[in-house]
C-alpha cells in the first residue's frame, strides 16, 4: 500500500503535510505554529505546570522506570497530521524536521551514553517500510553527537494501544520489551509520541534490566491533558 502512496509523492506537486498549502512538505507557518514546550513543567513526566515540580497530577502514585521524560512540541492537530504523515505516508523527511525541533528544544541529559529507541513492530514495520522511532534516533544523535545503540529488542508485538484506559495500557506493553544486549549506564530513549508513558515505561524498564541505571525519555510530541 505505502508502494502505491510513495509513487502518488513523486508524481503530484509537493503540498504541506499539514495545511495542504502547495511548495513545500511543511510550511513555514505550520511550523512556526506547532505548539513548542518549554518549563514550567514536570521534572519527571515533563506535563506543562503551572510552576516547577518534581511530581504531577498526571504521574504522581505511577511507577515509572525512567527518570524524566521530555517532548518538544505539544500533540495538538497540526502536529497530529504531520506526526502522521512522518508515520503513515513514509515521508522519512519529516524526521529531520522532528530531530530538529528536539535539538532546538534541549540539550542531551548530562551522563547519556547514547541513544535507544522504542523497536519495530516487525509486521508493522514492514508494512510501512520504514521505522520512525528508530529514523528520528539516527538524526538525533547526529545533532547530539550520541551514538544509537541496539540495545533494545521485543518479544512479542503491542496490540493497538488507541482508546485503551491507563491501566490497559500498560498491562497491553507490559513484558512487550526485552534488553537486546547489555546498555550503558546512562541512555536516553526516543520515541515520537508520548501519549501515557505506558510504552516508553516499558521499554525503560526492559532497558534497566539490560543494566542501564538512569534512563531519559525523550519524544517529538506530548499529549497535554
Ligand atoms: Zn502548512
Ligand atoms: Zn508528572
Amino acid at each position: 500500500m505505502w508502494c502505491d502512496v510513495k509513487l502518488l509523492d513523486l508524481i503530484l506537486p509537493v503540498r504541506c503535510v499539514v495545511c495542504d498549502a502547495g511548495g513545500e512538505q511543511l510550511c513555514r507557518a505550520c511550523r512556526d505554529a506547532f505548539p513548542r514546550l518549554c518549563p514550567p513543567w514536570c521534572h519527571r513526566c515533563g506535563a506543562p505546570t503551572a510552576w516547577l515540580v518534581e511530581r504531577c497530577r498526571e504521574c504522581s502514585g505511577r511507577r515509572l522506570a525512567f527518570a524524566s521524560a521530555r517532548a518538544a512540541v505539544a500533540y495538538d492537530e497540526g502536529v497530529r497530521r504531520f506526526v502522521r504523515a512522518w508515520k503513515e505516508r513514509g515521508l522519512r523527511s519529516l524526521a529531520a524536521v522532528a530531530a530538529d525541533e528536539i535539538a532546538d528544544a534541549l540539550s542531551p541529559p548530562p551522563g547519556a551514553a547514547g541513544l535507544a529507541f522504542v523497536p519495530p513492530d516487525r509486521a508493522r514495520g514492514l508494512e510501512r517500510g520504514h521505522h520512525p522511532a528508530e529514523r528520528l534516533a539516527r538524526e538525533l544523535g547526529d545533532r547530539w553527537a550520541l551514538p544509537v545503540l541496539p540495545v533494545l529488542g521485543r518479544t512479542r508485538p503491542i496490540p493497538r494501544q488507541r482508546g485503551l484506559s491507563l491501566a490497559d495500557r500498560r498491562r497491553n506493553v507490559a513484558g512487550a520489551f526485552a534488553p537486546a544486549r547489555r546498555a550503558p549506564a546512562g541512555l536516553v530513549l526516543v520515541d515520537d509520541v508520548y501519549t501515557s508513558g505506558s510504552t516508553v515505561g516499558a521499554a525503560a524498564t526492559a532497558l534497566r534490566k539490560g543494566g542501564a541505571r538512569r534512563v531519559d525519555v525523550v519524544t517529538f510530541a506530548r499529549v497535554v491533558r
